[in-house]
Parts: C-alpha cells; structure tokens; sequence
C-alpha cells in the first residue's frame, strides 16, 4: 500500500501538497501499490521556457512560461493555459493532474496538461499579447500537438489566444492544423458551445445537487464568485432559470441584492475580464458575500477562496466549485462535517474539457456539429459523471471530492498498469 508520508500535508495551501494527499488517499482506498502513487504525484513530463517579446516601448521582455503534461497513458495530454502574475510551477503542476482526474471523472481518451505564462495580459496590448502567444507557442512547440498535447483557454486566455497559437503552430507544422488546439473561434473550427461549456456543466452538476437535496432552481437564491468565463455564463444560466442571483463578485468587489441582480445589465457592462463592481458605489466585500445566506453558492475565481478560515461562515446548502481549486482540503472537512453538499471542481468544472473534446473530434473528422448536438452530448456526459461521483461518496462513505479522486483516478492508473508502467 501506499506509504503515508509522501506528501506534506502541513501546508494545505499549497494546491499541489494537497492535490497529492487526496491522489494519495484514492489511491489507496482503490487498493493500488505505491509504484501508482509515485507514478501520479508528479507530471511525467515539465517544461520551463523563456519567452522574449519586444513591448510597444522597444524595449524586450523575458517572460517565463509553463508546460506539464501530467500523464499520457490513456492518450494525448490536454488542458488549459493562463496568463496570470500568479502562475507558479507547482500551480501549473498541480492544474496538470487536476486535468487527467477531470478527462478521467467524463472519461475522456486524455490525460491532462497545462500551460501557464507570468504575465499579466491586463497591462498588455493586443499585439505584445499575440507576440507572447506565438512565442510561446515556438518554445513548446516539440511536446504539443493535436496527438501530443492540446492546449485550450484557461484564466485570462480566449479564443482570440488561441487562433493565434493556432496559426503559429501551423506555420511551423507547415499545414493547417486545427486540432492543435481547443476553444478556437468557430470559424477557425471552433465548436458551438465551448465557450459556454464550463458554466453549462456547472449548471448541470447544480441541478443534479439540487434533486439530491430537494431544491427548486426557480427562486433558489444563488451567490457566483468570480465574473469570468465561468462566472459570468454561469450567472447569466441560473438567472434565466428562474433562480435569485442574490451576489456576484468580482477581483475589485461584491454586488449583493437580496431581490436579485439583473445579470443582463451587469453582463453587458463587464469587461473583457470580468470586471464590473468597479462601475458601483455600494458594494459589499468578497467575506461578507460568502457569509450571506443562500441555496447554492458557486466559487468561480481562483485558488483557495474557502479556507479554515471562513468555512464556518459558509451560509449555503449547495457548494459548486466552478473555479479550479477554490476550496482547501480543511475547508472541505468543515463543510462536509456541516451537511453542505461540496461538488469539487474536478467533477464540476469539467464541462470545459468535454467541450473540447468534441471540438477535437470535429476537427479530426472535418464535420461540424450543430450546437443541439453538442449541448446534448454535453448533457449526457455530466449526468452520468455526477451520477457515479454521487454514488460512489455514497457507497464508499467518503466526501465528493475524495470520491471524484477516486473516480478520476482509476482509468489513468489501469492504462498505465496495462503499458507495464506500474
Ligand atoms: N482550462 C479548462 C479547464 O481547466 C479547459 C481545458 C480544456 O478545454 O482542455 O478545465
């Protein structure tokens, strides 16, 4: 079995210490031998490059950039890449295996990957953010590829990023090559619903959550942190399903309305990303929004939001992670010792990646499908992931996220032990 004393469980922060902690307990709850977990805990392969662009001053800029590929038994490595000041290498790691325990949880032909960039494209124009792009995409450009690694938007990335690194990449492979990347516009053969596919699985791991706790969307009041990609979908969803969006926030603050906001104004005066509270006087603090009452609070921002903290405060009877990583592992005893219902990210957030996939395919086949087809595609694929998350806490006696673990897990690990890696 396993040996206990691999990851250090003192710094629960740490989203790479604690992803392998919970690796770890699935692992052996699974009953695997400890070659698994030496094999998991680490992305087989990691890339560090350095990125030169020449700013709009004249003057060049050494960017440094990330590329992990966590695991790649089961297929090609996929996921996102960011562009954030606050990409470290253990994020990048950590975000690696969190995308094979997704491609696993919707069970993709994948392991995960994942990119990310020091920077912050908020203080950058268009053009030195298309320099960073193709310079990025030439550095990694020997690991990646559309039957290697395929990259796709992640934090403060779009589909703009990535035709651009699209077309960088076909220039170097000297023929088109759309399967390279996901989450492309549609007409560089993009697919219908990508950009809304991570808020759609959020929606409908709520809903699957709300029939296990016997709540009625219509009129459940709702609180989203975080106006991004996911957040902003996401309230926009629940809005037109009839639930109160009673709070939103965003990196500046919090708006909070206990009749419900009116998420179509605030969505047309967002900005590109995701900034809106700035426009208005009365705000409120991100804290003071996490201890308002409410049926289903989803965190879609960043990192370690729901620590030990502010867990006691939580208010809430639903918890659907939307963002990656938003709750730590203590935070998830405590709610799960209070009968709050934690859909973790790795089920929840997954709707992205299985977008994704189908956008892969469709460029594989060179036949696009019509958004109905995805959406139902979609559909299906997360009621079932949620199903067997659900009822494997429920058989095993374990919280959603240790089950996901364990769900997500298990295929990468069985490839592996067929290739004789373990
Ligand atoms: N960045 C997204 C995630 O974290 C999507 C990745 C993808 O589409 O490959 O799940």
């Amino acid at each position: 079995m396993v040996a206990d004393n691999q990851a250090d469980s003192q710094d629960t922060n740490n989203i790479l210490t604690s992803t392998q902690e919970v690796i770890k307990t699935a692992l052996n709850k699974l009953g695997y031998p400890e070659a698994a977990y030496e094999l998991m805990r680490e992305p087989v392969r990691m890339m560090i490059v350095r990125i030169p662009v020449r700013m709009d001053d004249g003057k060049v800029k050494i960017f440094t950039g990330y590329r992990a590929q966590h695991n790649d038994a089961v297929g090609p490595t996929k996921g996102g890449v960011r562009f954030h000041p606050n990409v470290t290498e253990d994020e990048v790691r950590a975000l690696s295996i969190w995308m094979s325990l997704k491609a696993g949880i919707v069970d993709l032909p994948y392991g995960g990957g994942k990119g990310g960039i020091i920077c912050d494209p908020r203080k950058m124009s268009f053009r030195e953010l298309e320099a960073l792009s193709r310079g990025y995409v030439r550095a990694i450009s020997q690991i990646v590829g559309p039957t290697k690694d395929i990259p796709a938007p992640d934090v403060f990335t779009n589909s703009q990023i990535m035709a651009w690194m699209m077309d960088e990449y076909s220039r170097i492979d000297e023929f088109n090559n759309p399967g390279f990347i996901t989450g492309k516009p549609i007409v560089l053969g993009g697919s219908h619903g990508r950009e809304s596919a991570t808020a759609k699985g959020v929606t409908i791991c709520i809903e699957e959550a709300c029939k296990k706790r016997g709540i009625d969307i219509k009129g459940a009041r709702v609180i989203v942190q975080g106006f991004g990609n996911a957040g902003s979908f996401l309230a926009k969803f629940m809005y037109d399903m009839g639930a109160k969006v009673i709070a939103i926030s965003d990196a500046e603050g919090a708006l909070y309305d206990p009749n419900g906001l009116d998420i179509d104004y605030l969505l047309d005066r967002r900005d590109s990303f995701g900034t809106v509270t700035n426009l208005f006087e009365d705000t409120i603090t991100n804290d003071e929004m996490f201890e308002l009452e409410t049926d289903i609070l989803v965190p879609a921002a960043i990192e370690n939001q729901i620590t030990k903290e502010n867990a006691h405060q939580i208010n809430s009877n639903i918890v659907v992670e939307a963002a990656n990583g938003p709750t730590t592992l203590e935070a998830t005893k405590i709610l799960t010792e209070r009968d709050i219902l934690l859909v973790p990210d790795v089920l929840a957030s997954a709707g992205g990646v299985t977008v994704s996939y189908f956008e892969w395919v469709q460029n594989n086949q060179g036949y696009y499908w019509k958004d109905e087809e995805v959406q139902e595609k979609l559909r299906e694929v997360l009621v079932k992931a949620f199903n067997n998350v659900y009822t494997t806490s429920q058989n095993r006696q374990v919280d959603m996220r240790l089950a996901a673990y364990m769900v997500g897990v298990r295929k990468m690990t069985e490839a592996s032990r067929f290739r004789g890696w373990i």
